[in-house]
């Protein structure tokens, strides 16, 4: 199993540390996972108050030890100032931003500020909690113009309004964006905080590993159920291993400058989504106008007005290369479902009718 993440980044650890004996147990049980670094939150940012606040900053005394112990780098969550003086204090190496800690511009400056400078730092910022690109490439630029070089990107879904089977819905366009943004730093996959229950993690890490995402971070306790936070997420040391020999890592193309297959056909079905939305835009209009014409009592076809969307198009499409046999029953297509949709706003009765003979 090491052989084949060999040149992948794994970070595995508890949710938050609740004990020594806790750590001690989770890198027991990982022994044989060439560990990038373990995880363990210290300070846990809850979205209501009176749950599990973390241990706080004695759980930096464990962590310590257990590092030395077990020759292997922590990593902890920071959010304000005084976590990161806390974190530098204790001499660890590696901190990650947390998602709401993302989503703010004046937290993620005040970090960078406490960081200024500090080339001994690798620190790892998680996505924000909404789907906005420029707010998790704003915080990244954030800790570059601190002086920061050691960075990493972590994504760990959004918060997606609408019932689906995630807890933070995976939006995999975004972190290929990212890359493309940041093509030096390692982009990981936080499949827990995506899935929010154990049993969705492998499909998780095995589509962040057809993306070629550099590694991941996931979180384990040597016992679950008992978890002070996320217990619905978080896996045995001996699940994730038995997790991990279940996951296929393909081959990544050779030359860098080639995208792999499954990355492409990513690509190409955001681009088809992307061509049915602007459709669905043009119909939008299209219904807009008809209830225009209605009110005015115009005709829904208007020779000139289609003959010059059939010129104009034809000779974008043409510098485009887009052949022209192609465009004109694409652009007529187009015209026939405008037609019966406004049809249906204008003559609901006979939409039938009038649909079939156009
Ligand atoms: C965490 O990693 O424990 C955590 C709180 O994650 P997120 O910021 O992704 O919610
Ligand atoms: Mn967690």
């Amino acid at each position: 199993m090491n052989e084949k993440f060999k040149n992948k980044i794994i970070i595995a650890g508890p949710c938050s540390a609740e004990s020594e004996q806790q750590l001690d147990e989770v890198l027991e049980g990982l022994q044989e996972v060439d560990l990038y670094a373990f995880r363990a939150g210290v300070w846990k940012p809850r979205t209501r108050p009176n749950g599990f606040e973390g241990k706080g900053a004695k759980a930096l005394d464990w962590i310590a030890n257990i590092e030395k112990k077990f020759q292997c780098p922590a990593i902890s969550e920071v959010a304000t100032c005084e976590h990161v003086e806390n974190i530098l204090q204790r001499g660890l190496s590696k901190v990650w931003i947390g998602a709401r800690t993302t989503s703010n511009p004046f937290a993620v400056q005040e970090i960078a500020d406490a960081l200024q400078g500090n080339q001994e730092i690798e620190v790892f910022v998680k996505n924000p909690i909404n789907p906005d690109i420029n707010l998790w490439r704003g915080a990244v630029e954030r800790i570059e113009n601190a002086g920061i070089q050691k960075i990493g990107l972590i994504h760990r879904g959004f918060s997606v309004v609408g019932h689906h089977s995630y807890r933070n819905v995976p939006i995999w366009k975004i972190p290929l964006d990212m890359m493309a943004v940041f093509p030096t730093y390692p982009m990981l996959v936080d499949p827990s905080h995506i899935a929010g229950k154990s049993d969705l993690l492998p499909e998780i890490i095995q589509k962040a590993m057809d993306l070629a995402f550099n590694g991941m971070m996931i979180e384990t306790h040597p016992n679950p159920d008992e978890a002070l936070s996320d217990p619905e997420q978080q896996i045995t040391p001996q699940k994730l291993i038995a997790i991990l020999s279940n996951t296929t890592i393909r081959q990544e193309d050779s030359s860098a400058a080639e995208e792999s297959l499954e990355s492409l056909r990513f690509q190409m079905d955001q681009v088809d989504e992307d061509l049915l939305e602007h459709v669905r835009q043009r119909m939008d209009l299209a219904q807009k106008i008809a209830q225009y014409k209605k009110l005015h009592n115009i005709t829904i076809y208007q020779k000139e007005r289609w003959e010059e969307i059939r010129k104009t198009r034809t000779q974008i499409a043409q510098k485009m290369n887009l052949s022209e046999s192609f465009i004109r029953p694409y652009l007529d297509a187009l015209h026939q479902e405008s037609i019966r949709q406004q049809t249906e706003i204008m003559n609901p009765k006979s939409e039938q009718g009038a649909a079939r003979d156009y």
